[in-house]
């Protein structure tokens, strides 16, 4: 077999990009391997040949939907059967496509990480035939890379069930310890691992020292030197992505704000004016990019600092794909560390937290726990990330195994009556499909289907019900819709002790909120550094340059680089804890604890907020700019004052 010329034939491309002929002949061969190549060199089609080549189908991973859309396309352009399962579609479009992997017709199936979860698609899964699992952005799979994704631990456990042969990494972004990590989760020698070509000749590191109030005209004068080139200025905060895009479009640049906290049309209708050219300039929180391909992106403006060296390198990976020369410059200063070091202490949970969860497992009644995500985050005050962290730990310490996840609620709309559908069968089946409807309830359109109403009359289990439901809807008797997830797992035992696993589990957190924090000087050291940074970062994810300098960053041209505080803050014993912190302390009661007192401060949510409408109090986020451990120690000395003192 000659590659190249499958290459020709499905992709119309001649050559291969470098590092693609070898991860492809080692999947080819039947092996496991991973990519490690920077954002646009074409990772993608390190399976999309071999998803040609190989006998079954290939089941793509990704943790975005965005990323999909476009290779959705790409494949789509090319005639290749590919097919994307998600939440957006309707019943025949998500039977379809099941139909279609059932029946060998889809070369590319393409979903997210969460499906798996899914109750109806592990049924549907069972009935696939899959030669290669394709991870994308596979470093979310280590708890030691940028952008862990507890879903993602889960992934080998799925492919050995699904017994899928083969598997394939791809990532930008895997220092040497990310790449042991998840190599190793998923039995990848590390001769299969191919990293190749960190080092962009043609994108400009320009670091660029800046106070913070001096940053937006600083911006706005680099964007008036050539208005029309497609820019996209990363910041931290959406009310920053906001402010930007107003000042910027003040001044007659065709600039517009991008952030989670839009909704998701009006996000897809800026990024598709963005690629095709009617809107110049995005201002972006980290939101905004993720599997973007356009091609001419001329300037990557941080306007704040990254969030880790991964993240710069990928943003600003983005720009000068066509490899013309593009400009990737940071307004840098040391104002903003506080606030990216707060997003960190943010996910390290309150000690009392984890007890409150320990309890709930011990005092659960026989060996499966049952709960819905955000019920429990409200309940015992864990935000959902580090919830479903801590619930991968407890895994891990062999307390807990995950099962399942299924919906609690199944809800459909009848296309014929109920007697119609009994009809179909006969005998015991007729008993029971009669059993399964007259314990639903029709309202208005929707139908619900209570299960342990059947559970408690008729002798059957879940399984049979939910085979039941699925059939109808494929036979288009009905619409069945899945609402509200429940998780199941499984008590491997309750004789732990609660205290010693408190304890244990608060480090994990406490040991991975350091190396966060280490991450982030690392990086501010990254860019004050005394020598080439280009360099410095291709040798970040291990690839060695043979020149000492680059010739086009800002060490090069010989730049001062000296990163410094510009903001003057008014020192914390100046401040009245009582005006602080009096309407909090009074609203929350017993959860005004020093760890909630210090989040309310610094602007960090957390579940237990919710309840009392923090964001509406204009307290909240006051001492945003301090660092947290300075927050929380002066808190813990000015509730030694003889003052009101709450709980806890
Ligand atoms: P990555 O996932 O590594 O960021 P993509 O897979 O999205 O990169 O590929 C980037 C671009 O390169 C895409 O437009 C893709 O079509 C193109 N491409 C991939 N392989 C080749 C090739 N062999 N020749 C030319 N273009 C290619
Ligand atoms: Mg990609």
């Amino acid at each position: 077999m000659i590659p190249e010329k499958e290459l020709q034939k499905h992709f119309g491309f001649s050559t291969f990009k470098n590092g693609q002929k070898d991860v492809i002949s080692k999947i080819l061969d039947g092996n496991s391997a991973a990519a490690i190549f920077p954002t646009g060199a074409g990772k993608s089609m390190c399976y999309q040949l071999p998803a040609m080549l190989l006998p079954e189908m290939t089941l793509v991973v990704s943790p975005l939907l965005s990323l999909m859309k476009d290779q959705l396309d790409f494949l789509t352009a090319h005639h290749i059967p590919a097919a994307r399962l998600d939440s957006t579609l309707d019943r025949d479009e998500t039977n379809k496509i099941f139909e279609q992997a059932k029946n060998r017709e889809l070369k590319i199936l393409m979903i997210s990480v969460e499906r798996f979860k899914n109750e109806r698609f592990r049924y549907h899964l069972q009935n696939m035939r899959i030669s290669l699992l394709v991870i994308d952005e596979a470093h979310c799979i280590s708890e030691w890379g940028h952008n862990f994704r507890p879903e993602y631990l889960k992934l080998p456990h799925y492919q050995k069930e699904f017994n899928i042969p083969q598997t394939l990494l791809l990532t930008a972004t895997a220092t040497a310890a990310v790449i042991d990590d998840m190599c190793g989760k998923l039995d990848i020698c590390r001769e299969n691992v191919v990293v190749t070509g960190f080092y962009r000749k043609n994108l400009f590191l320009k670091v660029t020292p800046a106070a913070e109030a001096d940053k937006k005209t600083i911006l706005l004068k680099r964007i008036q030197r050539t208005p029309a080139a497609p820019t996209i200025v990363y910041v931290t905060l959406q009310k920053t992505a906001e402010t930007v895009a107003a000042f910027l479009y003040e001044n007659n640049i065709n600039a517009h704000a991008y952030h989670a906290g839009m909704q998701s049309r009006e996000r897809e209708n800026i990024q598709n004016r963005f690629m095709e050219g009617s809107l110049a300039c995005i201002v972006a929180t980290i939101a905004f990019g993720m599997g973007i391909d356009k091609k001419d992106i001329r300037r990557i403006i941080h306007f704040d600092l990254p969030k880790s060296i991964e993240n710069y390198s990928q943003e600003i990976g983005r720009s000068g794909r066509d490899g013309e020369l593009s400009l990737c410059q940071i307004l840098a200063n040391r104002d903003g560390i506080n606030v990216l070091e707060n997003f960190i202490y943010g996910d390290t949970p309150d000690k009392r937290s984890i007890y409150r969860l320990l309890q709930e497992i011990k005092n659960n009644n026989g060996f499966t726990w049952e709960f819905k995500l955000t019920r429990l985050s409200n309940e015992i005050n864990i935000r959902a990330l580090p919830l479903k962290t801590l619930l991968v730990y407890l895994s891990m310490e062999g307390i807990i195994r995950p099962k399942t996840t299924y919906f609690d609620e199944y809800a459909f709309k009848f296309f014929s009556g109920p007697e119609k559908i009994i009809e179909q069968f006969a005998e015991e089946r007729k008993q029971f499909v009669s059993a399964v409807f007259s314990h639903c309830q029709t309202k208005k359109i929707w139908t619900s289907v209570d299960m342990e109403g059947i559970l408690n009359t008729y002798a059957t289990n879940r399984q049979r019900i939910i085979t039941a439901l699925e059939y109808f809807n494929e036979k288009g008797w009905i619409e069945l819709q899945t609402r509200q997830a429940v998780e199941v797992y499984d008590i491997m035992t309750q004789a732990f002790d609660m205290d010693t696993v408190t304890e244990k589990m608060h480090t994990l957190f406490v040991q991975k909120e350091s190396h966060g924090i280490e991450r982030i000087h690392q990086m501010v050291d990254f860019f004050e550094s005394r020598s080439c940074i280009s360099r410095q970062l291709a040798g970040y994810f291990g690839e060695t340059l043979e020149k000492e300098h680059c010739g086009h960053c800002s060490f090069c041209k010989n730049e001062s680089i000296e990163l410094k505080t510009t903001a003057r803050l008014k020192p914390l014993s100046n401040m009245d804890f009582n005006d602080l912190t009096g309407e909090f302390i009074t609203v929350a009661g017993e959860h005004a604890t020093e760890m909630n007192l210090t989040k309310f401060l610094c602007g960090i949510y957390t579940p237990v907020f919710s309840k009392f409408k923090v964001k509406a109090m204009p307290i909240f986020g006051a001492l945003e700019q301090y660092p947290f451990p300075e927050v929380k120690k002066w808190i813990q000395a000015s509730q030694k004052l003889p003052l009101p003192n709450p709980a806890g």
